[in-house]
């Protein structure tokens, strides 16, 4: 097979440590693949892959919009591009969001991922906090969670899989080519969700 092309949406965020863990996952795998930043509308069209980093929802989305990127983004996950979205990615992802605190947002979204996302689920900056949480559904049945001003999942629609929960709190969900997390894997030295991803889109390659 060719060349896996992975991209991460580098607008805001954490963007280096997933590029990363995409090369580590790669690298373990076996998988002939390259991992690049992307913004532009043309980096975002060449991709097989997506994974858009923890951040800040309201700046990638408004910039991504700006730019031309969101709408780009948008086709390519409909014509079935795998995508990770991650904390603020999840949040971008995902067709209704409501902040815990100041209610609606009004924020620029995909509007793809069938949930209702609660943003601040578990509180503000200082109330960050890891904890382990399982995906036994994508048979990871350890992993350890960092929450950082972490989302939640209030409502999911019925073609979403909810893979993960944490305090009864919907953390982590697929849809079809679509995964999400409200916590940061990035962050940790374990890969194994990075793998999962790289898996998926070796599949996603495959069946086409
Ligand atoms: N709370 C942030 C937001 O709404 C997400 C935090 C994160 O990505 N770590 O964008």
């Amino acid at each position: 097979m060719s060349e896996i092309n992975i991209g991460v949406l580098s607008i805001q965020g954490d963007v280096a440590e997933n590029v990363a863990s995409t090369e580590a996952a790669l690298k373990e795998l076996g998988i002939n693949g390259k991992v690049t930043q992307v913004k532009t509308p043309e980096q975002i069209s060449k991709l097989d892959g997506l994974i858009i980093p923890g951040g800040e929802s309201t700046v990638i989305g408004h910039l991504s919009l700006v730019n031309g990127s969101l709408k780009k983004i948008k086709e390519k996950i409909e014509s079935g591009m795998p995508v990770f979205g991650i904390c603020a990615g999840l949040i971008l992802l995902s067709k209704k969001v409501k902040d815990r605190v100041v209610g609606e947002t009004d924020q620029p979204l995909l509007d793809l991922l069938d949930v209702k996302v609660e943003r601040n689920s578990f509180g503000r900056q200082r109330d960050s906090f890891e904890a382990e949480v399982s995906l036994e559904p994508v048979n990871i049945s350890k992993f350890n969670g960092v929450f950082i001003r972490a989302p939640s999942i209030t409502e999911v629609g019925n073609d979403v899989e909810v893979i993960s929960k944490f305090n009864e709190k919907i953390v982590a969900v697929k849809q079809g080519n679509i995964l999400a997390t409200a916590f940061h894997p990035e962050l940790t030295s374990d890969i194994s969700l990075h793998k999962y991803f790289v898996k998926i889109l070796q599949q996603s390659l495959k069946d086409q």
